[in-house]
Parts: structure tokens; sequence; C-alpha cells
């Protein structure tokens, strides 16, 4: 009996063993920790940790804060390095793979729903190419805001869990101190793992790993005779709906590279990301973006191009005679524009309070965000502007731009449209708010809270982000310095991946 209360895990934070174990060896490596000086817990996600069955109290606890810094794991579950590949700015690289994270268990929801909990920032493994494996503060308290915010708005995206110092330096263009985040997600599959077994021509691996992708987020296509055909098609729809949401906020992702574009259709890697404050089609903020690649315009393109990389790696498994498979993959991409249209023009329709369809509506909105661009006009701020004008037949919007006759015209244009629906003016407003967000994560306030906790290592700045970006629909008038976009000097150029 004292023997097995040995055994017994000391601390059970909840989470189990992960499903990728099932899978060959030369899908990942069994990493081995890399413990940090001195962690500290900077915030841990109670809810969430709740809502993917995890205990808080014991995530909280010394040795719960231990196994989010990477100093020890939960005992029975072995951390693993994945291994995978990817197209970097349309440059195929055979070999990527978790170079500086590290898969510690899933945790599993009371539905039954899987997670995988990972750490980034955790240190060294087989894939770090020389370079240190760890994260710097100011990443790790970026991607917690931008990464909490989206889920807030209701975008499918990775959580995070906690965020973790770990009482070292890292060393960037500067000194910074070093941290580590815990984030969630539905799984880390990416196109890139299908591309890391593509290039090494290993089609027992590609078919094992479509399966378990098919287990885990499509399970309604198990029994499907075309299962991986089916595949293709689920994540082509996936991704076209993300995109769609990205683009209907005004989100710019920044690095869509084929290794951070997920099989679930969730949002990963927080690195350069931004929203857009002044509209403009054309808008990029990652340093290391110098074409535009990934400009905001560009990132539907830019997913069917990917999207085409990962239907190159399925053809042997969809179909043994390649110009069938090749035929059957085209057409299965030719599908992303409507998957993507749909939901991009509904969701724009709703952003201008239109309950009903009319064939002008896709030009009244384009108007709109012409002469947002002309008169460089916030993009958050007029679509919420526009929601209260709803209301009230007020001029907010009319006030944020200068050419004042073009906008007079366009909103005679607006009013004259839903005057021709029977919705009130109350409810109309009303449904526009709860699309139109008065709260985003504005590039210069994540500055800010960066600023605060690396500099003056206070933090009240961050938990001040983060409570209000958990209400984006939401009035909070205690809380209207958070609504205005950033004056000239505040303005942030660039971001940076910077882990
Ligand atoms: P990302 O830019 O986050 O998509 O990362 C691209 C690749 O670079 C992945 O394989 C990462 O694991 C790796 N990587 C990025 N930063 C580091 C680092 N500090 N140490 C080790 N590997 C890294
Ligand atoms: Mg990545």
């Amino acid at each position: 009996m004292d023997q097995l209360a040995a055994d017994r895990p000391r601390t059970d934070v909840g989470l189990r063993p992960s499903s990728y174990l099932g899978l060959p060896e030369r899908f990942y490596q069994r990493a081995p920790l890399a413990p940090v000086a001195a962690p500290k817990l900077i915030k841990l996600n109670e809810r969430l940790a709740t809502e993917i069955g995890l205990d808080p109290k014991a995530l909280a606890s010394e040795e719960g804060v231990a196994i989010l810094a990477g100093n020890a794991s939960q005992p029975g579950v072995t951390p693993l390095a994945l291994a995978y590949a990817g197209h970097q700015f349309g440059q195929f690289v055979p070999q990527l793979g978790d170079g500086r994270a590290l898969l510690i268990g899933e945790a599993v929801a009371a539905g039954g729903r899987r997670f995988d909990v990972q750490l980034k920032g955790s240190g060294r493994t087989q894939f770090s190419r020389g370079a240190d494996g760890r994260a710097g503060l100011g990443p790790v308290l970026r991607e917690y805001v931008v990464s909490e915010a989206m889920a807030a708005l209701g975008i499918p995206t990775a959580r995070t869990l906690a965020a973790v110092s770990t009482g070292e330096t890292v060393w960037r263009e500067t000194p910074q101190p070093g941290a580590i985040v815990a984030r969630v997600a539905a799984s880390h599959l990416r196109i890139g793992t299908f591309q890391y077994f593509a290039a090494r021509q290993d089609e027992e691996a590609l078919r094992l790993l479509a399966d378990h992708a098919i287990e885990r987020h499509y399970p309604e296509l198990r029994d499907d005779p075309e299962r991986h055909l089916s595949l293709l098609k689920a994540v082509i729809a996936a991704q076209a709906q993300l995109v769609a949401r990205w683009m209907l906020v005004g989100f710019i992702h920044g690095v869509m590279n084929t290794d951070n574009m997920t099989i679930s259709g969730e949002t990963i890697d927080y690195g350069p990301c931004a929203f857009m404050d002044a509209y403009h089609p054309a808008t990029v903020f990652s340093s290391i973006d110098a074409r535009g690649r990934y400009a905001y315009a560009n990132q539907p393109n830019i997913a069917v191009w990917n999207l085409a990389r990962l239907a190159e790696t399925l053809l042997p498994l969809i179909d043994p005679d390649e110009d069938k498979a090749i035929e059957a993959a085209k057409e299965a991409l030719s599908g992303f524009q409507a998957a993507y249209e749909e939901p991009f023009h509904a969701g724009v329709r709703r952003k201008l309070g239109l309950a009903t369809e009319e064939p002008e509506d896709l030009a009244l909105a384009a108007d709109f965000l012409n002469l947002m661009a002309e008169d460089g006009v916030d993009f958050t701020l007029a679509f919420r502007a526009l929601s209260d004008d709803a209301a009230d037949d007020g001029a907010r919007t009319r006030s944020l731009f200068t050419s004042v006759e073009d906008f007079d015209a366009w909103m005679a244009r607006w009013r004259a449209r839903i005057a021709r629906e029977s919705v009130g003016a109350a409810d109309r407003a009303g449904a526009m708010r709860a699309v139109n967000p008065k709260y985003i994560p504005r590039n210069h306030r994540v500055e800010e809270v960066i600023r605060a906790a690396v500099d003056r290592n206070d933090f009240a700045p961050f938990e001040s982000l983060v409570a209000v970006l958990a209400r984006p629909f939401d009035e909070q008038p205690e809380h209207e310095e958070y609504v205005r976009p950033p004056a000239p000097e505040e303005r942030v150029l660039r971001t940076f991946c910077g882990t």
C-alpha cells in the first residue's frame, strides 16, 4: 500500500498523455525538460483551465507552476516536440518542428473534447536548429493578450492557459526577461506536418497522420469512402471560414507560412500579428514581410496557396491514379472561393446592419471601405460608430471622415438601404454592436503593456488590457481610453516575431 501511495502522482493538474503517442516515433521527439532558474506565475487563465478539464488550483501551486515552466512534467506524461516542415515566405524548409515548444499533454473537457497543451519558450529540442528554444516576455504577453482577445471576438483560435516568467534573460536585439507561454489548441497539426512526411515520400506516415487528423477534428468523415479527399475539403472549408473571420475584424496574421496554418482551422502562432487601425487593404506590420506577401487583403489568396500545398501532400491518398487525384484536388481547391465568400459576405452585411440581401450590398460595403482607405479612417471605430448612428441618426461616423461630401453621399445610400428593411433602429444598432467590436487589441496598447512589464516589471496594464478585451462588444464607459486609435507618435509600424 505504501508503495502505491508513493507512486501516485504528487500533483495532478489534469493533464493526460498525448494522443500523438499513438503515432510512430518518427512523428516527434520525446524531448527532455530544460528547467529554468526561477519560474514564477505571471497569469493563469483559471476559467479556461476549468473549461478544458484542468485543475486551476493545482496549476497555481508550486508544482503546477513547475509544470507550466517545463521544470517538471505531469507524472505519467511524456513531453513531446513535434516534427513538421513548411513553406516560409514561399520557400520550402523540409524540417522545422517544435524548436522552442513542448507538448506537455492533453486536456480532456467534460464533453470529451481533447486539447493539446503546449509550452512555448520551454527550451531546446532536436528541432532547435542552433537557436535557444526560449521566448522573451514581450512576445509571451502579446500572445496572451491577442489570442484571448480573438477568443472573446468568437474567432477560432489557440487559447492561452498561462504565462510564466523564467528568472532568466533571453538575448534578442536587446536582453529581455525570459518567459514561457502555455497555449491550448484543438491540436497542433499543421499543413507543415503533412509536408514533413510528403517531403520524405513516407506514404505510410501520411496515411496515419491523415487518419489521426480525421479522428481528432473531423470524426464524421471516418467512414467516408473518399475520406482523404473529404479531409482536404474540410480543411479548405475551415480555413476559408477562419480567414473570413480575420478579415471582418481587421486582423493581420503576419506569418501565414504553411507551418502556421492548422488542420483544425484555428488561429495559431501569434508572432508579428496585428489588428489594423486605419483601414488600408495593403496594410502589413511584420518586419520580415518586406514584400507584403501576408498583407491584409492578400490573406485569402495566401490561404488558397497554402491549401494547394496541403492538397499536394494528400494526392497519393486521394487516388492511386495521379491524374485523377490531381483532378479531384483541383476541384476541391476551387471550392475555396465560395467557402470564403459566403461567410465573408454574410459578415459584411451584418457589419452594415443588413438583415436582408440586395444585389448592391457588396458594392455599398466596398465603397465604405474605399472611403475609409482614402481618408485613413480607423476600421474598428468606423463600424462601431455606424452601429451607434443606426440607433439615433447621429453623425458619429461622419465625424471620422475628412471627405465629408463623399461620405454624406454614401451615408444617404446606406440610410436608404436600411429604410427598406422592417427592422427597428434599436434592434439594428444592437445587432451591429454585437458584430462590430468596440475593443480590439490595438498595437500601441499591446506595446504599452509590454513596455510596462519589461521595463518596469509592472503587470497592471497587462491585467487591465486583458480584462477589457474579454468583453469586446460591450460598452465599458470606464475604459473609453482603450477605444482610441494611436496618435501619430504612438503608431506601431512594425511588429516582430522576436520570440
Ligand atoms: P515561427 O516563426 O514561430 O513559425 O517558427 C518557425 C520555426 O522556427 C519553428 O520550427 C520554431 O520552432 C523555430 N524557432 C523560432 N524561434 C526559435 C527559438 N528561439 N529557438 C528555437 N527554435 C525557434
Ligand atoms: Mg510557427
